[in-house]
């Protein structure tokens, strides 16, 4: 007798996706800046509730949604307590400790991923991953002390950038080595354990391209644009940026083999250097809304906070078509001050983020002027 062990039923057909969130659902969004605020605002639109968990009190987003946690995010029980409110789970900045995420992962939808946030939180698996991938990217050794400093800096050459493997933003935890610089005694000023050096590339222009991919796998990207840092903070983004077609094409293509490679559930942002010989070089993901995103509120027909909503709870992509050329302004600390001045400039349109405290470097709102017939 030649009996086959049973097979295990099937409880479903595991190649359907699951149905989209309907309007009424909840998305439950870690941290609470401004982008949480957007995100909120276009969930709103679209029917959605957010819940909101953060561990500040006077969040951006708090005022626009409709339920709040305020607790560390490595507060157990506040956690399982928001998983069990929410259907879905997005984040809206990546330095949120990895270890909850992937326990609230066990709960209840996250995306994107743990797997991408894990990525994308340090700089040398971000690169890693995306050499493997075949995405170029600048020069890079991750560096763990003074010793494998000296080694990085003879292999990459100066001037090159430090920075810490995770935690940084707005070029914070970055220090640059120039040939001045005697190198061993830069390593105690980065006071960090993990690292990575860079090559300093001298770009021509510095690019990124937003890209959503959602849950059956069908993929979208915005126009690649311009942006323009003062003191490594975002000051300025031109959209689309001033490049050839081919090229706009080249860094499209690049977003859409990471959002792929990563099996990204949601959207991100891929910031890029074009390099003098029109070579790009990725330079950081992001996953979630960007702020060289922001100009689609006011120019595309999804802007990237409807398109992450959209994606997060496995609805169809909406298009990222953009109705005009657009520029974008970052106000930043005092800038807000002048708020008024913009209310009378044709074509702009004007977002404050409710932050009651102005700091220098902070970011308090954004205007977008939209350009006349498309000029
Ligand atoms: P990041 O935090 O890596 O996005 O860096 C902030 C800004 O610093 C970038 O937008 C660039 O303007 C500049 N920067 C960072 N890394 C490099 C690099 N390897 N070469 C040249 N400029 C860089």
């Amino acid at each position: 007798m030649n009996s086959k062990p049973a097979k295990p039923k099937k409880l479903e057909d595991d190649s359907k996706s699951p149905p989209p969130l309907r309007p009424g659902s909840t998305i439950g969004i870690l941290g609470g800046g401004q982008l949480g605020r957007m995100t909120a605002m276009a969930a709103a639109d679209m029917g959605y509730h957010v819940h909101v968990f953060c561990p500040e009190e006077d969040a951006p987003a708090i005022e626009v949604a409709k339920s709040v946690t305020n607790a560390s995010y490595r507060n157990e029980n506040a956690m399982a307590r928001f998983a069990s409110g929410v259907d879905v789970v997005t984040y809206e900045f990546e330095n949120i400790p990895l270890g909850p995420v992937e326990e609230l992962a066990k709960l209840v939808p996250v995306r994107p991923s743990p797997h991408v946030l894990k990525i994308s939180q340090h700089r040398v698996l971000e690169k890693e991953a995306l050499n493997a991938m075949g995405v170029a990217t600048t020069p890079f050794r991750p560096v763990n002390s003074a010793q494998e400093l000296v080694a990085a800096t003879n292999a990459l050459g100066l001037p090159s950038v430090l920075k810490t493997a995770q935690m940084g933003y707005d070029g914070k935890g970055q220090i640059m080595i120039d040939a001045t610089r005697h190198v061993p005694s830069v390593w105690p000023e980065l006071k960090c354990d993990e690292a990575i050096l860079e090559g300093f590339v001298r770009f021509r222009m510095e690019i990124s391209v937003i890209v959503a991919r959602d849950i059956l796998g069908n993929v979208e990207c915005y126009c690649p644009v311009q942006n323009k840092h003062e003191h490594h903070i975002l000051a300025e983004t031109i959209a689309p940026a001033p490049i050839p077609e081919a090229l706009a094409a080249k860094a499209e293509d690049i977003a859409r083999r990471i959002a792929i490679g990563l099996d990204l559930i949601g959207l991100m942002a891929v910031e890029m250097f074009v390099t003098r010989d029109d070579d790009i070089l990725v330079n950081e993901l992001a996953p979630r809304p960007h702020n060289s995103g922001h100009w689609t509120m006011d120019a595309c027909i999804t802007s990237q906070f409807q398109q992450v909503v959209r994606a997060v709870c496995g609805l169809p992509l909406g298009s990222p078509e953009h109705l005009r050329k657009a520029r974008m302004i970052n106000l930043i600390g005092d800038d807000v001050l002048n708020w008024e001045r913009h209310t009378t400039a044709p074509n702009a349109k004007i977002h404050l983020y409710g932050k009651k405290e102005v700091r220098p470097g902070r970011k308090m709102g954004h205007v977008t002027f939209l350009q006349e017939n498309n000029e």
